[in-house]
């Protein structure tokens, strides 16, 4: 992969850490697609209309912007919810919904897009987790085991396709000033910044440069691998 040719598709690419993401593939030299479900996205070159809570629509998706692009180079799953409260409150749609955006939507879209990369016989496919995959969150049990779940997607995903070129890694981001991040409350937010030891949120810039690493030609060796992108939260993990 040359780093500087190709498509890259990028989930959730309308704001947050999608469009940071799209905005550094495009400025790495890929034709960037953001996939978003009001089919816009201002930042990327072409856009196709994506509810990753569907299979029937990813499947579409994905075959429009073959058949006008050619196979997807980079595949870079960030489309997440969150429906945070204690699991003794938390309903059974907070639950579904959850885990078929964003573990189930992360899979159906590797999966749909590994056809064109393993005739390819390249392609780099990249997972938006989270710190809370690996170190659990009072309130998140439904998102954390989402993200923990593409974990040991991502690694069995690696060991499926490395033969063929295809690298699969984690981006595991701590706290990113999103809108995701916006509502929480001021208490919560100096509990959090109390316990990043670089003392600050990262911004989606911030994360965007982790994938690009991962999609460049530095990143060929890379495989089964968690990113953490969190200001030494997670310490490594
Ligand atoms: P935002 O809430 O700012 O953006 C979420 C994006 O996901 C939006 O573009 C949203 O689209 C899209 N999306 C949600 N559901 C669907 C769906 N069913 N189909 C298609 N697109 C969908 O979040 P962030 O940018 O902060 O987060 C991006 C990713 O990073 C998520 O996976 C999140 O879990 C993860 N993350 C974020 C952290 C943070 O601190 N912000 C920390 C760790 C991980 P729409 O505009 O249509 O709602």
């Amino acid at each position: 992969m040359s780093g500087t040719t190709g498509v890259a598709l990028v989930t959730g690419a309308n704001r947050g850490i999608g469009a940071a993401v799209a905005r550094r593939l495009q400025t790495d030299g890929y034709l960037v697609v953001g996939a978003t479900r009001s089919g816009q996205a201002p930042d990327c070159q072409d856009c196709v209309q994506i509810d990753v809570a569907s299979a029937e629509s990813i499947t579409t998706a994905i075959g429009e912007v073959e058949a006008k692009h050619g196979p997807i180079a980079v595949l870079v799953a960030n489309a997440g919810i969150t429906r945070d409260t204690l699991l003794m409150r938390m309903s059974d749609s907070d639950i579904d919904d959850v885990l078929s955006t964003n573990l189930g939507g992360s899979i159906r879209l590797a999966r749909a897009g590994l056809r064109g990369m393993l005739k390819a016989r390249e392609g780099r496919i990249i997972f938006i987790s989270s710190v809370v995959a690996m170190m659990g969150s009072a309130g998140q049990v439904n998102y954390a085991a989402s993200k923990a779940g593409l974990v040991g997607a991502a690694r069995s995903l690696a060991r499926e396709v490395g033969s063929r070129g295809i690298t699969v890694n984690v981006v595991a981001p701590g706290f990113v000033d999103t809108d995701m991040t916006a509502d929480l409350d001021e208490s919560r937010k100096s509990e959090i910044l109390g316990a990043v030891p670089l003392g600050r949120y990262a911004t989606p810039a911030e994360v965007a440069g982790v994938v690009s690493f991962l999609a460049s030609t530095d990143g060929a060796y890379v495989t089964g691998a968690i990113i953490p992108v969190d200001g030494g939260l997670g310490m490594g993990h």
